[in-house]
């Protein structure tokens, strides 16, 4: 029997439900949610974003402001003006869109992010709460995975999980959750897939989370019978988006997988409204 398709869009609008209560109940208290977004250059990528981030911002009744700089602006000025957002009582949550200009350190940048601001999770005290498996405000694609995960209602406990890509927000803050739930949990990345084990690792998957940016880079029958795929790779072929597995025939072989586009990235949107109310929130304290 082909697997369960997991709908991303229905458990982002079961969380966006809750998330409206809630963004009521702050409007009342006079502290209505808001998101700031910082954009340096015009990259093409992120105006895509952007645009789907205000929306769905607006919808929900949060505030979206776009700040948006030159090319050529300094670190200095973008610091400066991360402090001023952090100093704001107006402003709940705060996001950098990546990317930025080469000579830009967005490391460097995100650490300035007040962490009861950090709307996307990745300032080094929400990673660090990650860590400890509670997380206040995580990061977002992660914790969508998590929720993705956690709807099948399958039990997790002594799980065998591979997350193949070990990206800082992605691929490692994944990793660290699932662990948290007493799954156990291998790591591929690049020299996993140098090495040539990575269909080894991928065959003995019972969850497979694969967050890469290569266009069936995983071969449907390398996937278990009755796994669980959540399949985050975002890829533009033929002029279609597809993940990183190869979907028709990992179906046939897998209990439940997420569809790209409609699986992870609703969810991942739905996390960033969420880590926004609860920022406002926060700000109450
Ligand atoms: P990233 O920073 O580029 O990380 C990609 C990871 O894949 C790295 O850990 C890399 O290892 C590893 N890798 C590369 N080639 C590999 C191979 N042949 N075998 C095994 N591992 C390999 O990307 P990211 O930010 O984590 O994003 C990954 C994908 O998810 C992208 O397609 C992105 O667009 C998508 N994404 C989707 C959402 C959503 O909401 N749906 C959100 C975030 C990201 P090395 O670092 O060692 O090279």
């Amino acid at each position: 029997m082909p697997a369960k398709i997991i709908d991303g869009k229905k458990i982002a609008n079961e969380i966006k439900e809750y998330l409206r209560k809630e963004i009521e109940e702050l409007k009342k208290k006079g502290n209505p949610p808001s998101l700031s977004a910082i954009q340096v250059g015009e990259d093409p990528g992120s105006k895509v974003y952007i645009g789907a981030q205000k929306k769905s911002c607006e919808k929900m009744g949060i505030e979206y402001n776009l700040h948006q700089f030159d090319e050529k602006v300094t670190q200095k000025e973008i610091a400066d003006f991360i402090k001023k957002l952090n100093q704001d009582p107006r402003v709940s949550g705060i996001i950098l869109q990546m990317p930025l200009p080469g000579h830009l350190d967005a490391r460097q940048l995100q650490q300035l992010i007040d962490p009861k601001k950090d709307a996307e999770g990745v300032s080094p005290a929400n990673m660090g709460m990650v860590v400890y498996g509670k997380p206040i405000l995580g990061p977002c694609t992660a914790m969508a995975i998590i929720e993705l995960v956690k709807s099948t209602g399958v039990d997790l406990y002594g799980k065998e999980a591979v997350m193949v890509g070990h990206s800082d927000i992605v691929g490692k803050p994944t990793a660290l959750l699932l662990l948290d739930k007493f799954v156990t949990t291998s790591v591929c990345h690049i020299a996993t897939g140098e090495r040539g084990t990575l269909p080894d690792y991928v065959r003995k998957a019972e969850i497979l989370i694969v967050a890469v940016g290569k266009a069936n880079l995983i071969k449907g029958e390398w996937v278990k019978e009755g796994a669980i795929v959540i399949d985050v790779g975002i890829n533009r072929v033929g002029g279609k988006i597809v993940g990183d597995v190869e979907f028709d025939v990992a179906r046939e072989r897998a209990s439940y997988i997420t569809p790209v586009p409609g699986g992870v990235g609703p969810v991942t949107t739905a996390m960033l409204l969420r880590n926004t109310v609860e920022a406002a929130k926060l700000q109450l304290e």
